[in-house]
């Protein structure tokens, strides 16, 4: 189930939203599971919240266990792909021989297989997407009778609310892509990006045990929602994050706490 890499003896046909197939999962198939092993999984960070609050545990604990850190290539930009057991298949580690241990809360790619995602980009989607077939040897399922359109599949397997959620980080991505590879980030603006991203617990101390909301004029309304609500922090984190690579975006910094914070510390990390 490698969306990074399809089978290169199959010629990828491009599908969008309104492309029918035919294909069912299920245990009565022989390949059952078989798709969970020896593969590669990049992980949103929405994927990240939904798994470390299945396995109730931080978010810090989630990635140290549960992932491989890795740099995305044209980006420069840190990512992490779920880390596969070291036995000799290399199994995911929540694949059992009845199914998915973490059905319900499954990463992107597992709920997208078989499809694969042709572009990150979030208006591209709107305009009707770009998918393909993933379509492994082993996979059995396009055999069965079952037919969807690509917008029915993504519906049925939830993918849409997982798309709709990092929309903004992925547009992000696809933005960074467009500029040149010799313009580097700074260590310190990717830990950022690694932390608003993936570590939803470290980023919610930056935000409320740090300075950040002195030097930001960030209304109360929106303090008191991400201070309750986890998909508002992680969505705020993808706003502060556009501002923070593109300068873009509705972040004010209060100049008076600025200067205050200067003439005790020295400059702003972000500056
Ligand atoms: S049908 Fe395909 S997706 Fe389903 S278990 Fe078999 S290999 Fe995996
Ligand atoms: S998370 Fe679940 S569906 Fe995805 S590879 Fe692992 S066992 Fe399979």
């Amino acid at each position: 189930m490698d969306v990074l890499n399809d089978n290169a003896n199959i010629p990828p046909v491009q599908l969008t939203e309104k492309s029918q197939f035919k294909f069912a999962c299920h245990p009565g198939l022989s390949c059952f599971t078989r798709c969970c092993r020896g593969i590669n999984i990049t992980l949103t960070p929405y994927d990240i919240i939904r798994l470390k609050n299945r396995m109730q545990i931080p978010s810090d604990e989630f990635l140290a266990v549960y992932t491989v850190p890795h740099l995305l290539e044209k980006t420069d930009l840190p990512v992490v792909t779920l880390r596969m057991l070291d036995d000799e298949q290399k199994s995911c580690p929540f694949v059992r021989d009845d199914g998915c241990l973490v059905y319900s809360d499954r990463p992107t790619t597992c709920r997208y297989y078989p499809l694969g995602v042709g572009t990150l980009s979030n208006k591209e989607q709107q305009a009707g997407g770009f998918y393909f077939f993933v379509q492994e040897p082993h996979c059995l399922g396009f055999e069965e009778d079952r037919e969807w359109t690509v917008a029915e599949w993504r519906k049925d397997q939830g993918v849409d609310v997982y798309d709709a959620v990092n929309a903004e980080w992925t547009d992000l991505i696809v933005r960074k892509r467009s500029i040149p590879s010799n313009i580097r980030l700074t260590e310190k603006t990717k830990n950022m990006f690694f932390t608003a991203s993936y570590d939803i617990d470290r980023f919610r101390r930056f935000v409320f045990e740090s300075s950040f909301l002195d030097l930001y004029n960030i209304d109360k309304q929106t303090v008191e929602k991400i201070r309750e609500d986890e998909i508002a922090l992680l969505q705020f984190g993808f706003r502060w994050l556009k501002w923070l690579l593109f300068k873009e975006g509705d972040f004010q910094m209060d100049e008076a706490a600025v200067k205050a914070r200067q003439e005790k510390m020295g400059p702003h990390p972000s500056a």
